[in-house]
């Protein structure tokens, strides 16, 4: 199975069997991010999590999360953010806008609020690596040893359509959990250990003959990672809509809907779509609705009520 469909089985197949938040394609370094991407993300609900879901269907900004702005006295904008840059001020512009931050006006100045306490609503994060075929494995050794050495999610899993041999567990790390989805199944070959994600992790660099570099990462920027990692899952999911193609349409992997091209009778990677495919025809995407069955099917909330007292305006922080 190629690697898209196959990803997208993981996600669907998860999100049937567990109660969490499943996304796709998040960033897994600290020290230099953008590094390792995570092919598939599980979060696990922790105690705070409906507080959490009554915010916002969307990603909170780190940003706001981290500023120093609680939810009593209002506090000077340009006072809570360190720096005072484009990005903050777009980010912090977002937070008032999904209704985390609230904002007031006095003097001309603009003063923000959190619209509510915010705490971590996330226990365990498990990261699945996926290897549809084991015969061509590409950096998968390299990966996995990345992933157990920062210890940035509590478990690392590969996932694979291959039959599992010894040879092969023998080459990935100890802790590395092994799941093979065949025939509709989902067969545990191996359990993953839990990972020390509030200690030290020693992130992997560059490897050259007889040397790898590496970053040591403090158990406080992981921690902060880790947020940033629940709250892009829980604002982007792993769903992507048709393709606006007039062979775009929706298919169903584990009872979930996934784009799918009806000219190649497979399902697709619509960011893969367009002119350079011989079968493209420019056309409006066919109906989906993605957030609707999200929705239904995990405990996202697609429309809380909010945590916002009143209606603030979109001014720009300036
Ligand atoms: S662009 Fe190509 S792959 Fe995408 S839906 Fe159209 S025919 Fe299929």
């Amino acid at each position: 199975m190629r690697e898209f469909a196959f990803e997208l089985s993981v996600c669907a197949r998860l999100e049937r069997e567990t109660a969490g938040i499943v996304s796709r394609q998040l960033g897994g370094a600290v020290a230099a991010p953008g590094s390792r991407i995570l092919d598939v993300v599980h979060v696990e609900p922790g105690p705070d999590f409906d507080e959490r879901a009554a915010i916002t269907p969307e990603t909170i900004p780190a940003l706001a999360i981290e500023a120093d702005v609680g939810t009593g006295r209002a506090r000077y904008w340009r006072e809570a953010v360190a720096g005072g840059g484009e990005y903050v001020r777009e980010a912090l512009e977002r937070a008032v806008e999904i209704g985390f931050l609230e904002r007031t006006r006095r003097g001309g100045r603009e003063y923000l609020r959190q619209t509510t306490r915010y705490t971590d609503w996330f226990s365990t994060i498990t990261a699945i690596e996926n290897k549809p075929d084991l015969a061509s494995p590409g950096d998968l050794e390299r990966q996995l040893r990345f992933d157990v050495s920062l210890g940035l999610v509590d478990r690392v899993v590969l996932a694979t359509g291959s039959y599992v041999t010894r040879a092969h567990l023998n080459r990935i790390p100890e802790s590395v959990g092994v799941w093979r989805l065949h025939d509709g199944e989902r067969e545990v070959i191996r359990e993953a250990t839990p990972l020390d994600s509030t200690g030290w992790g020693l992130e992997l660099g560059e490897s050259r003959p007889l040397r790898t570099d590496v970053s040591p990462v403090p158990p406080a920027e992981k921690a902060r990672k880790r947020r940033r990692i629940a709250e892009r899952a829980y604002g982007k999911g792993w769903r992507l809509d048709p393709p606006a193609c007039a062979h775009g349409d929706v298919g169903e992997v584990e009872g979930a809907s996934v784009p799918y091209c009806s000219y190649y009778d497979r399902v697709v990677d619509p960011g893969e779509c367009g002119p350079s495919c011989p079968g493209h025809e420019p056309a409006d995407p066919p109906e989906a609705e993605p957030a609707a069955e999200r929705d239904r099917r995990t405990p996202w909330v697609t429309d809380p009520e909010g945590t916002k007292r009143r209606q603030a305006g979109l001014d720009s922080f300036r």
